[in-house]
């Protein structure tokens, strides 16, 4: 079986929903817009456009 060349691709998807829409990689975040303010409201940042 060799179908599967197409693996190469980077996995630009959300590490969490796996959407690809919104995607942050900045500092190899690799999430969402929506995932990433989840996780940054766990972590304590209250500045992404949240008051
Ligand atoms: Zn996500």
């Amino acid at each position: 079986m060799k179908g599967k060349l197409k693996e190469k691709k980077r996995d630009l998807k959300c590490r969490i929903c796996n959407s690809e829409k919104g995607l942050i990689r900045k500092y190899g975040l690799m999430l969402c817009r929506r995932c990433f303010k989840e996780q940054a409201e766990r972590l304590g940042f209250k500045k992404y456009g949240y008051h």
